[in-house]
């Protein structure tokens, strides 16, 4: 069988990891997520983790070679995988490339969630995760059952570190500078598809759905 991904690109809050948890589900495509590899090997206290942490608490990225490293460990596990939060630049892009003929998988689309900064910094300061499972909770538009506690865990949720206003704005600021050049480059492979990620977390799935060729409306 060929091994085929997709990308799930945008800013930061825009709901990549929300829609790619409902894909894992529904599509039965695994969601490989740098950003959550990057906070496991915080916790872990290992040595990614411990050069990881002080770029990932400023909001700037985790230089290349430690992400590549853990993208291709991910990738090589799974015929069908999403990429959450990778590539984030150019350079990671060309990097994929050439992972990606080595070991014979294609890239099926790259599906861009577009939505404003300030929503964007209205959900982000809003969002809670499970410790345990990895749930991305809201607050606002999707709270737990119980007061603060993972409906399949039934552990309290936590706000992550780099949820904080001035780290957001640096975030934003840094996917718009290395990471949005990322638009171009796969719109000229043909391959991107634009998903407004504004409306509600079933309707931007149904979206999604749509250009994967399902029906979930
Ligand atoms: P990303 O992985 O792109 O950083 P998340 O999936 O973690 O984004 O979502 C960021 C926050 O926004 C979470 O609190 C999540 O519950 C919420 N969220 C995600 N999609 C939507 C949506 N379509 N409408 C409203 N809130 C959303
Ligand atoms: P995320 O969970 O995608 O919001 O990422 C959280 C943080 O992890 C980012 O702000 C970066 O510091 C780091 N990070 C995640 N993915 C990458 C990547 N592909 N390249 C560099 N840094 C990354």
């Amino acid at each position: 069988m060929e091994r085929l991904g997709l990308i799930l690109l945008g800013p930061p809050g825009a709901g990549k990891g929300t829609q790619a948890k409902k894909l894992e589900l529904e599509f039965g495509y695994k969601q490989i997520s740098t950003g959550d590899l990057l906070r496991k090997a915080v916790q872990d206290g290992t040595q990614i983790g411990r050069v990881a942490e002080g770029y990932m608490k400023k909001g700037a990225l985790v230089p290349d070679d430690i992400i590549i490293k853990l993208v291709k460990a991910a990738i090589l596990q799974h015929e069908r995988f999403i990429l959450d939060g990778f590539p984030r630049n150019i350079s990671q892009a060309n990097m994929l490339e050439g992972l990606l003929s080595e070991i014979h998988a294609r890239l099926q689309y790259v599906i861009l969630l577009s939505v404003s900064d300030d929503e964007i910094v209205h959900r982000l300061l809003a969002r809670r995760v499970c410790p345990v499972c990895g749930r991305v909770y809201n607050l606002l538009t999707s709270p737990p059952k119980n007061d603060n506690l993972c409906d399949d865990c039934g552990v309290p949720l936590v706000k992550r570190e780099d949820d904080n206003e001035e780290t957001i704005r640096n975030r934003l600021k840094v996917y718009r500078e290395e990471t949005a050049p990322l638009i171009d480059y796969y719109r000229k492979k043909k391959i991107l598809k634009e998903v407004s990620a504004s409306s509600s977390v079933d309707r931007v799935f149904a979206k999604i759905a749509e250009i994967l060729g399902g029906n979930f409306q």
